[in-house]
């Protein structure tokens, strides 16, 4: 039987804890943990998941804030705001939205943004410190959630052959990290990988983060492995992962369903390090 890796049912779990934890930081420091959302142009995609943060963030009592600059702003521009965030000790959180228009040095934005505030964990400091696990640091809010499924399921990872298929610095790279720090052996694959399926089918965990409908067939996926699926497509108006879910779950020993597998996690996760930083930042 293919366990379905329910993550609306964790995610609401760990709203709870977060709620209340949140609710006990805010008693004692009189703060109110709060994300601000940092963008240039009105992009539809980058307005939903705008919304989508609001709506958790104001649901579970964070602040919430949003920064639209104009579609062509100039670099200093985005800057002086990101700098204005960082000092603003209300603000807690940053998330820059991306893509960021094309006037914006992407690259410098980031380096400038201040590694405390870094929520989404994308600033290389936050990387590096989860690389060598020194120290506080964010750890990105999907693969943090990827973990956190795995843990809630308890599915063994010691040992473990995991294969993680995207090599981004917000999913993948981190994703591989983490399991890597649980002790599993890890192949981070990616767009230029030879001979994918079989690589693939030596995995007893595949977690797939492309944003490919459909990229992972049964062939993919040897019998029993467990599958997380962190890819958010659109077809026919429908959402959809990069894992072929009816084909791939009579494979599976356990799978993420889209939606509601990774997605909500991701969404409690970015919470969790909103109140991480908070805490962080009241401990100065
Ligand atoms: P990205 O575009 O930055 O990276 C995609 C990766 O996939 C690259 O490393 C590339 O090498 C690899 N790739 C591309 N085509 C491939 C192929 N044919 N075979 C193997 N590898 C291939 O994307 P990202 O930001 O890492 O996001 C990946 C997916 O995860 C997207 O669908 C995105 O929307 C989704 N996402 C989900 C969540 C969530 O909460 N579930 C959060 C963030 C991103």
């Amino acid at each position: 039987m293919t366990t379905i890796l329910d993550g609306k049912t964790v995610a609401a779990e760990r709203r709870e804890q977060i709620v209340a934890e949140a609710q006990q930081f805010i008693k004692q420091s009189g703060q109110v943990p709060t994300i601000a959302l940092l963008r240039g142009g009105e992009d539809p995609a980058l307005l939903s998941h705008a919304q989508s943060v609001r709506r958790s963030f104001e649901k579970a009592g964070f602040g919430f804030a949003e920064h639209a600059l104009a579609a062509d702003c100039p670099h200093e521009e985005m800057v002086e705001r990101l700098r204005a965030l960082n000092s603003d000790p209300a603000v807690h959180g940053i998330l820059i939205q991306e893509p960021l228009p094309a006037s914006v040095d992407a690259d410098a934005l980031l380096l400038l943004l201040d590694p405390r505030k870094d929520v989404d964990g994308v600033h290389p400091l936050n990387a590096g410190l989860l690389q060598q696990q020194r120290g506080l640091y964010h750890i990105p809010s999907t693969p943090l959630g990827g973990i956190v499924l795995l843990e809630k399921y308890e599915i063994p990872l010691t040992g473990k052959r995991a294969v993680v298929i995207g090599r981004s610095d917000i999913v993948g790279k981190p994703m591989a990290m983490l399991l890597l720090h649980r002790h599993a052996t890890v192949t981070l694959a990616h767009s230029r990988s030879e001979n994918l399926p079989a690589l693939c089918r030596e995995a007893d965990i595949l977690c797939v983060a492309v944003g490919r409908a459909g990229l992972v067939t049964w062939e993919f996926v040897r019998e029993g492995a467990t599958v997380l699926d962190f890819g958010i497509n659109f077809v026919d108006g429908k959402l959809t992962g990069d894992v072929a879910y009816q084909e791939v779950s009579e494979v599976a020993g356990a799978i993420t369903p889209v939606p509601g597998g990774t997605g909500p996690v991701t969404s409690v996760m970015l919470l969790a390090n909103t109140l991480n930083a908070a805490r962080w930042l009241a401990e100065r």
